[in-house]
């Protein structure tokens, strides 16, 4: 079996509501879908995280090396590709662009041996995992303290036991939400908090100190992720347990924030940190330093379903009765083509979402959808 070709999809949609983190503006909904193609018909699929555009250009570059070799090379190709860039990337746009390819190599891999992703990264663990909401943006146009309150009660009607709200705007208004939401949601929901990099360090530790007597799981990307020191030092001067990761990518994008303990819980995200390939060097990096990994997804069904195949075969830690379980980030914004891509969503029940067992990722694509949330423009 040879790669004959790498197609990619880039996925619009514009939303009726734009939205804000503290650090982007959405206006529309936008995603690249991976499709590596090869001769004996077998194709696979995978996600790039981040400009769908700029990482559609790295991608179709790749195949400059990509077409000829064999996909069931994965270590070999994630080399050759990494090696191709490196003088000009050893992180960013060229390891997420990597990354698309790589999940879409293992898929091929999964289906050629008709087991499951999960089943080639060592074996199953769970089938089901709990997943966390992630919402609560900044919409355009409402009071932010009443509509993250109300969604909040809606998560919790639909079953959720934990959720994510955006803050990083401002101190005082961040403290408002807080607490609206937890008022809202109860004493019985896991709450995080993720700054997207909107503070800088006073603010983060003032935040955090202020935050944490409504039982804060963790504090997410509290300040820039180049600024590592700042990361301890919030570690160090406030109580809540600080995570990020998202924007780290491959073993040495992790090395320091792991081995200096910048973060309690690492957030690799498996379509921008390097694929499976590096996911799992990453998730033996953490465990060496006994450190959580809590993977970030943001993304379509194919993104969501090769993160449950990692999650699928994460050990269990620590060891006893009753480990610590993974949990899986299920974004809950404005996104029509997140599920339509495939041709069975991957919903949720009371806040437990299954995991695929059909062979690659475990899922079928919907390809009437790619058509349908194509841009029509080039714009
Ligand atoms: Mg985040």
């Amino acid at each position: 079996m040879k790669i004959e070709a790498i197609r990619t999809y880039l996925l619009e949609h514009r939303l009726d509501t734009a939205f804000e983190s503290a650090s982007m503006r959405f206006d529309r909904r936008q995603h690249l879908l991976v499709e590596v193609i090869c001769d004996n018909g077998q194709s696979g699929w995978g996600e790039c995280l981040g400009p769908a555009r700029a990482n559609r250009a790295v991608a179709e570059t790749y195949a400059n090396w990509l077409v000829g070799m064999d996909p069931l090379e994965t270590e070999k190709i994630w080399v050759v590709l990494y090696n191709a860039l490196r003088d000009q990337g050893q992180r960013g746009l060229t390891v997420t662009a990597l990354s698309g390819i790589d999940v879409a190599l293992w898929d091929i891999k999964g289906k050629h041996f008709g087991v499951p992703v999960s089943t080639l990264l060592g074996g199953r663990f769970r089938d089901s995992v709990r997943a966390y909401a992630t919402g609560a943006f900044k919409r355009d146009g409402v009071d932010r303290v009443s509509d993250n309150a109300e969604e909040a009660s809606r998560h919790k009607a639909d079953g959720f036991e934990a959720m994510k709200i955006k803050i990083g705007f401002g101190v005082d208004e961040d403290l408002a939400v807080i607490r609206a939401v937890r008022k809202a949601m109860g004493d019985d929901m896991r709450l995080m908090i993720d700054g997207n990099h909107g503070y800088d360090t006073v603010e983060a530790i003032r935040l955090g100190r202020a935050a944490a007597e409504y039982d804060i799981d963790w504090f997410e990307e509290p300040v820039t992720p180049e600024h590592l020191s700042a990361y301890r030092e919030i570690r160090a001067k406030q109580p809540i347990p600080v995570a990020g990761g998202e924007t780290w990518h491959t073993r040495w994008g992790m090395r320091e924030p792991v081995e200096t303990r910048a973060v309690d819980i690492l957030q690799p995200d498996l379509c921008g940190c390097g694929g499976f390939t590096e996911m799992r060097r990453i998730a033996d990096l953490a465990a060496l330093h006994n450190i959580r990994v809590v993977p970030h997804v943001w993304g379509t069904a194919v993104q969501i379903a090769a993160s449950l195949q990692f999650i699928a075969a994460m050990v269990p830690n620590p060891v006893r009765v009753n480990p610590v379980e993974p949990i899986l980030e299920f974004d809950r914004t404005d996104n029509p083509f997140r599920q339509a891509v495939v041709t069975k969503p991957i919903d949720h029940h009371n806040g437990v979402v299954t995991i695929p067992d059909a062979p690659g990722l475990g899922i079928e694509i919907n390809r009437a959808a790619l058509e349908e949330f194509a841009p029509r423009e080039d714009t």
